[in-house]
């Protein structure tokens, strides 16, 4: 089995990555090529005594080690947990997550991390941002745990079993997926014809499923519908509980049905009645309105029409709104798993996904520092009491993809922009009723 884990190394100044590619074969000698330091070379019997220490003998194999780039000077004894992890990972003695392992630190002979050189770390962090946060560890085998941790919470058979859509989107698209997928927000996604909503909410329903490893619910109502036969016992309301109810089109529908359903959202529910709301909608009944590509044929009268429909109660509703662009953002569907699976483990201490989470639960566990405070009083100010709440539990996801113990300001200020009852969203152009929609015939 080959296993890699990948690190970084200062050369000359610059901080460069190193790819540690371990193979595991029957046989029992130990190679190891990409370095002529002594004291990396030495590796090997940190790593045999560390493992000694957590009651681990030197794998009875034939192991190989490759520190990519071959040919670049390394030397030190940073790359040891690294080196530790990989040989862990091909021998089997822990699962490989699916996400890329990153590693850093030396070992001392009883397994423990050496004090690390901060500024070596800091640059790490800085220049791998775009990964997962890296966990600080003090030994060897909390290493190994964190990252069996991870495996677990990856479910990484589960995502590889599945045939993913290879779709792209842009930045902030993505980025209300998970918000969704990880916090459980009800959302309300608009975009042009061309935007394909659907896609959006199969990716998400798959994804849910990953999180619960389970299969739930996914209920897409279609045609018209009364609001007796939506909220009946066996409707679509009833049946979506625990999975995800896609109202796709939703300009098309009666207004009852509309208004009905933000009361239903703004109810109290019990536990056992929730689910994902994913409304999606056409910003006008032709499809285009805002589009830089085709005109809007609709009239004046149909245009406010259709921002009638959507009541404030319904819009109130909603964490999230959000209008999709065209873009070129690729999935990276392990990554994006392994952000949710983390954002949820971190709400799973506090017994209820952020969407849920009450008004005792936000008080006394949702930690807001002073500048989120800062960030929500002004808000207030301007939006009055109902709304902070929905935005307090939007900032809380937002801070757990994000990794941080507290909620700040700039998860406020996220969760304000992704709110959509502030400033335009689109193009000179909002989800809020209270701007005039705008028209090229009207103008
Ligand atoms: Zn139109």
């Amino acid at each position: 089995m080959i296993a890699t884990v990948h690190s970084a190394l200062l050369h000359g100044g610059q901080l460069t990555a190193i790819r540690i590619e371990v193979s595991a074969e029957p046989g029992l000698k130990f190679q190891m090529s990409g370095t002529r330091d002594p004291v990396m070379r030495e590796a090997p019997d940190r790593i045999r005594a560390a493992f000694q220490s957590m009651g681990w003998r030197w794998p009875g194999k034939r192991i190989t080690m490759l520190l990519h780039p071959l040919d670049m000077h390394k030397s030190g004894a940073t790359l040891d947990l690294p080196m530790a992890l990989a040989i862990a990972m091909a021998t089997a003695r822990m699962p490989v997550p699916p996400h890329h392992v990153w590693a850093l630190g030396a070992l001392n002979l009883s397994g423990r991390l050496c004090q690390p050189d901060k500024g070596g770390v800091a640059q790490v962090k800085r220049s791998i941002r775009r990964l997962p946060p890296l966990t600080a560890v003090n030994h060897v085998s909390q290493a190994i745990d964190t990252m069996k941790h991870w495996g677990q919470l990856a479910g990484h058979d589960a995502v590889r079993k599945i045939a993913w859509p290879d779709i792209a989107w842009d930045a902030s698209t993505w980025l209300v997926f998970e918000l969704v997928a990880s916090g459980g927000h009800p959302l309300l996604l608009e975009g042009h014809p061309d935007q394909d909503k659907v896609a959006f909410a199969h990716a998400l329903h798959k994804v849910l499923e990953v999180l619960h490893k389970r299969q739930l619910p996914l209920r897409e109502p279609a045609g018209m519908l009364s609001v007796k036969a939506f909220f009946s016992p066996s409707g679509e309301w009833d049946q979506s509980t625990g999975g995800l109810l896609f109202v796709n089109q939703a300009q098309v529908l009666p207004a009852s049905i509309l208004s009905a359903m933000g009361q239903a959202m703004m109810a109290t529910h019990s536990p056992a009645d929730r689910r994902w709301l994913l409304l999606a909608r056409n910003p006008c009944a032709c499809g285009y309105q805002g589009s830089q590509s085709q005109a809007c044929l609709c009239t004046p009268s149909a245009l406010s029409a259709h921002e009638r429909k959507f009541n404030v109660t319904l819009l109130q509703a909603f964490h999230l709104m959000h209008v999709m662009e065209a873009g070129k953002v690729k999935a990276q569907w392990d990554e994006l798993i392994y952000r949710c699976k983390k954002a949820r483990a971190v709400q799973a201490k506090r017994g209820v996904l952020n969407a849920f989470a009450s008004k005792s639960v936000i008080q006394s566990h949702f930690q807001l520092a002073p500048s989120a405070h800062e960030a929500m009083l002004k808000e207030g100010l301007r939006q009055g009491q109902a709304h902070l709440w929905h935005l307090c539990r939007v900032a809380r996801s937002a801070a757990d993809l994000d990794g941080t113990k507290h909620v700040l300001g700039r998860h406020v200020a996220l969760a304000v922009s992704l709110s959509a009852r502030v400033g335009p969203l689109g193009p000179g152009r909002s989800l809020s009723t209270s701007q005039a929609p705008r028209n090229p015939r009207s103008q």
